[in-house]
């Protein structure tokens, strides 16, 4: 395999001239065959990577709003005049179709165009004369270097989530992407250097478990921001605060969408197929349990039998609706879920497997599946599946309803279908899950609010992006000043006493 094959580590603005001691394949989905190897990082790159930033955030920190905002407006223009070759990057490696790249792009660039308001975003208060000659203020400065630990399913929003506010607010940052796809996190490094950021700002270690725990350890490390599996970011959260860094770790989901029986039952079918098979269903924020009140369940599912049948699965190059999953791995994996549902006792109302793919014979296919009266024992109910399997479950009340999604451990997003306004303020009031849309099946909030989920689904106090982002990443700092008026300066006086105002 030739050397443009490889894929290593960017480190203080160049890539990395070591030599791995370990690689991992990277995969085509769409074809299943290996297109490139990535380096996998040992502690001693993460140590180096580390250092880097460390001597990076010494000056990046001091560098003035007005010059990181020009650098953040830089870094916009390029991600944006370079969009496709971003998404075709996610493509050839994630598998989702083209058009969802596209959009995954622009749901990052948001985030972006967020930060480059950071001068606004990182003022502060200022009360002058709390007592005699003094005045109180509160400053937010950056935390020092952090670290970004991001899954496979967005490998360009995911990261964006974090590292424009982290570097925005004087962080630098050492992002260790999915190996799953790494490509698209080296084109980001190449954009910020065409923005000029400062070598060190913002680097790039691949690698799996040996990074993930060195970046967990480190001393120099001070913030960690995760997003994966439940199991894993609770491993994170736990390891990396007994280090004591700031951590926040947003794990996996099981999101519900509720549908009433006064909905609109075409609308909840467009967006029941669309949240449910987008992306092939490896989204944090897919639906993959259909909630029906009765007794619109037998009408539902049949509008929804019917959608899932025009559904095109294929090489996401090829203008298909679904791609591939994204490993052999996964496709084995999910697949075994229509057999462990059929044996429950659900009804497998459409059959994936098998589906004839416009696309490469090897590659991970699997066609949209369709499970009616799944029961909450179920596993198909109760796992994280990440694939093209939506379960419907019936229930008979809005009662019954909102009792299932409470009692699930998720608590991501969630949505409610109904044309009752009471019935939807009732719904966001009372679900116990982060991110809530009333007849919008994927409520990701814009960049100005924040995104995260509830219970089992984050773990940390602080969600991503928005007024809590610029929170996580910079921490506060309170000035107590008093300056003496020169035309009645007196001396302060000796007293002991605790200080109180006059
Ligand atoms: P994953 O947990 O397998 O991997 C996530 C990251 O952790 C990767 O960078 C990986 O290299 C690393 N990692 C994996 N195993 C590890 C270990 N044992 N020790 C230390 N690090 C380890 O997740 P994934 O399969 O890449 O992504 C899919 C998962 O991410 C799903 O569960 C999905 O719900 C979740 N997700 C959640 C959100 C959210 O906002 N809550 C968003 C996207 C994805």
């Amino acid at each position: 395999m030739s050397d443009t094959s490889r894929i290593t580590h960017w480190i203080g603005g160049k890539l990395w001239d070591g030599t791995a001691q370990r690689q991992g394949d990277v995969f085509d989905p769409a074809t299943g065959r290996v297109t490139s190897r990535v380096d996998l990082a040992a502690p001693a790159q993460v140590d180096e990577a580390v250092a880097a930033a460390t001597a990076a955030v010494a000056e990046w920190r001091h560098s003035s709003l007005t010059k990181r905002t020009q650098v953040l407006f830089a870094f916009r223009e390029i991600v944006n005049a370079r969009k496709d070759e971003l998404a075709a990057a996610i493509t050839a490696e994630h598998g989702k179709v083209l058009s969802d790249a596209v959009g995954e792009v622009t749901r990052g660039l948001e985030v972006v165009e967020f930060a480059c308001g950071i001068p606004h975003l990182l003022k502060g208060g200022f009360s002058e004369g709390v007592s005699t000659g003094v005045d109180v203020y509160s400053i937010r400065q950056p935390l020092g270097v952090v670290g970004i630990i991001s899954p496979f399913n967005f490998p360009v929003m995911v990261p964006m989530w974090f590292f424009p506010v982290a570097i925005a607010a004087g962080n630098a940052v050492v992002l260790k992407p999915s190996e799953k796809d790494p490509s698209a996190s080296m084109l980001i490094a190449s954009m910020w250097a065409d923005a000029a950021l400062p070598d060190g700002v913002f680097n790039v270690v691949h690698g799996d478990k040996p990074a993930v725990d060195r970046l967990l350890e480190h001393p120099d490390v001070k913030a960690i921001s995760f997003v994966g599996s439940t199991p894993i970011a609770r491993y994170v959260y736990e390891t990396g605060t007994r280090h004591g860094k700031r951590v926040q770790a947003l794990g996996g989901a099981k999101n519900h969408m509720v549908v009433l029986p006064d909905a609109d039952l075409d609308l909840a079918a467009d967006a029941a197929v669309n949240a449910g098979f987008g992306s092939a269903g490896e989204r944090c924020m897919a639906i993959s349990a259909l909630v029906v009140v009765e007794p619109v369940a037998d009408e539902l599912v049949a509008k929804i039998a019917e959608r899932v049948g025009t559904l095109r699965t294929g090489d996401g190059r090829r203008g298909a609706d679904m791609g591939p999953l994204v490993t052999r791995a996964h496709r084995d994996k999910v697949a075994s879920y229509l057999d462990a549902g059929t044996e429950a006792g659900a009804e497998l109302v459409v059959d994936g497997r098998g589906v004839q793919a416009d696309g490469d014979d090897d590659g991970f296919w699997l066609g949209p599946s369709l499970f009616d009266r799944v029961t909450p024992e179920m596993s198909v109910y109760t796992d994280e599946i990440f694939g093209p399997v939506l379960s419907v479950v019936r229930v008979p009340t809005y009662d019954a309803a909102l009792q299932l999604v409470n009692d699930n451990p998720y608590g991501n997003g969630t949505a409610i279908f109904t044309n009752d306004g009471g019935a939807a303020r009732r719904y966001q009031n009372e679900v116990e899950v982060g991110m809530v849309g009333v007849n919008v099946p994927i409520p990701v909030p814009m960049a100005y609010y924040s995104f995260g989920g509830w219970k089992s689904s984050l773990f940390g106090d602080t969600h991503a992006h928005g007024a809590e982002g610029v929170h996580f990443f910079t921490r506060g700092k309170v000035v107590t000043s008093r300056w003496l008026d020169p035309s009645r300066a007196t001396a302060g006086g000796i007293n002991l006493g605790f200080p109180t105002q006059s």
